[in-house]
């Protein structure tokens, strides 16, 4: 089967002309009646850092404002900026918080289109094989839906394209089910449950070791295409990656009976090879914390697929406080531990588990240490590890 994937790179900053060649080369908008309920998706995420720049992290204001545009020259005025964004309340952290961080809130007056929070509901139940999983009613309903990622790495699924910015469209509690059950085949059946009409890729930067960070390297890039699939493929070699190797994506295409091959994508525009820029996929920030503060005697990998934002924000900044807090210290031989990473070495001295699923799957280890919670408070974490081996 052949279709057509636009590629496009960004001139001289122009984004609404850029946006709307990879929206005609790819035939974005035939199926796109005027007067047409548009709901478009873009990618929301923040961390606590609400002084750094939120390139390579969320779809950038400036590309929504021209989708916005486009279609409203193509007569469709009933527009709405929908998302479900990552949620911590100890850190502030909801779709509100990234909304206005990002610069939506003041894109949704200027240009008059609703943002709607996503985990607010309502929700619809959806079974994606064994699992029930709630979905926003706003998308399964949506008359024409735009899905609109961001370029990235991420440091449990490798690719973070069209397919995983689906996530968002789930209620939290189903976003945990994902992360027990099996992160990869969920988001494959996710994407496989939704009809996404329209997937534009934004690709200002390419985000390495993401889904979130500072590493963010301008790309200048649109990928748009109908086939979802077809555009994580093209999105997958910008970043370096045969989508192959991507896990959810090979469950996607078996799903769908599809193949991986780029021999089977019509990229048309630019040549992939040109613009492709090679990106790491896995975090190191355990590691670099450590080296940075000098910190000896601590096994700690970060977040796994077993993990959820929930937790991982949190354990990020309660790791991070507790090792400067404790910089050059040496701690002989512990363990800290998060998701369902599980620790076997029964010389470890202590096993600090963060959050309800490393204590359930380490309750059996002689050392452990629990500190629960679903997800585990950013201040109970910190105080339960100064306690037991802060100074
Ligand atoms: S304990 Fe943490 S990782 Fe486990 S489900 Fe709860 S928030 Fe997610």
């Amino acid at each position: 089967m052949i279709l057509a994937v636009a590629l496009v790179k960004r001139q001289d900053d122009q984004t609404l002309e850029a946006l709307q060649k990879a929206i005609e080369l790819s035939g974005g908008f035939e199926d796109l009646k005027s007067g047409t309920k548009v709901i478009l998706k873009p990618n929301m995420v923040m961390r606590g850092f609400r002084n750094q720049p939120s390139h390579g992290m969320v779809t950038p204001v400036e590309t929504m404002a021209s989708m916005i545009t486009l279609l409203r020259e193509h007569g469709c005025n009933d527009l709405t900026i929908a998302d479900g964004g990552v949620i911590h309340p100890d850190l502030k952290l909801n779709t509100s918080t990234a909304y206005r961080w990002a610069g939506y809130n003041e894109l949704s007056e200027r240009m008059n289109v609703p943002l709607v929070d996503l985990n607010e509901g309502p929700f619809v139940t959806v079974e994606i094989e064994s699992l029930p999983v709630k979905v926003a009613r706003l998308i399964t309903e949506a008359e024409f839906l735009i899905d609109m990622p961001v370029l990235k790495t991420h440091n449990q699924t490798k690719v973070s394209l069209g397919i995983k910015n689906l996530k968002g469209i789930i209620a939290y509690e189903s976003k945990k089910d994902c992360h027990r059950q099996d992160l990869m085949r969920s988001i494959a059946l996710l994407g496989r449950a939704i009809k996404v009409d329209l997937t534009v890729l934004d690709g200002t930067y390419g985000m390495q070791k993401g889904p979130t960070g500072q590493d963010y390297h301008k790309m200048d890039v649109f990928v748009a295409g109908k086939d979802i699939l077809e555009v994580d493929i093209v999105g997958s070699h910008l970043l370096g990656y045969d989508p192959a190797e991507v896990e959810h994506l090979s469950i996607y295409a078996e799903l769908a009976d599809r193949s991986l091959s780029l021999e089977n994508v019509e990229v048309i525009g630019e040549k992939i090879n040109n613009l492709a820029k090679p990106l790491e996929w896995y975090a190191t920030w355990t590691k670099d914390l450590m080296a940075l503060h000098k910190i000896k005697g601590v096994s700690i990998e970060p977040p796994d697929s077993t993990c959820c934002s929930g937790c991982g924000f949190g354990i990020f900044v309660a790791v991070s406080n507790f090792f400067q807090a404790n910089a050059g210290k040496d701690f002989g031989n512990i363990a800290i531990v998060m998701g369902r990473q599980k620790i076997s070495d029964q010389d470890v001295s202590k096993v600090i588990c963060l959050g309800k699923c490393a204590c359930e799957t380490n309750s059996s280890h002689p050392n452990i240490v629990k500190i629960p919670g679903c997800p585990a408070g950013v201040k109970q974490m910190t105080e339960r590890m100064f306690s037991v081996n802060g100074e």
